[in-house]
């Protein structure tokens, strides 16, 4: 939502291509609006009533909002996720889950002792990382989806 002076369209190129540029990191990259969003990134009225939002993003309707560049967003993005790892309790109760920056949220003070255990022993970050991440929890008995 607040994105919009960081992740710059530089230049349309094209019906959906756009040349543009992280602000933060001096990157530049070319984006293709995704084939199935174009509908939704042709309605101007979100960025519109929303200027500080990257200029990418459109509500997906319940109240949810989504990248309409998923394919050529920037490395940031795609390494920001919200969302990597579900992790439920033996009874399959929701009990936290992980963020793309690998941080825990939960208020399960077991889960976040045994997470906290857990990452301690991490090296690295990435797909491996989070396999290692994923195995260690359910060695101590919970279930992650
Ligand atoms: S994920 Fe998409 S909408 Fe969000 S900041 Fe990046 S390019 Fe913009």
């Amino acid at each position: 939502m607040y994105l919009g002076d960081y992740i710059v369209i530089e230049k349309q190129t094209g019906q959906y291509r756009f040349d543009c540029c992280c602000v933060s990191t001096g990157t530049t990259f070319s984006a293709e609006v995704d084939p199935d969003k174009r509908d939704r990134f042709d309605d101007t009225t979100f960025p519109d009533q929303n200027p500080a939002a990257c200029r990418f993003l459109r509500p997906l309707g319940e109240g949810r909002i989504g990248c309409t560049i998923h394919t050529d967003s920037p490395a940031q993005c795609k390494y920001y996720r919200c969302r990597i790892m579900d992790i439920l309790s033996t009874e399959g109760k929701e009990a936290g889950y992980i963020t793309g920056t690998l941080a825990l949220h939960s208020s399960d003070s077991s889960l976040r002792d045994v997470y906290n255990r857990i990452i301690t022993t991490v090296s690295g970050a990435g797909a491996e990382a989070e396999e290692y991440i994923r195995i260690e929890l359910i060695r101590a008995g919970y279930q992650v989806r």
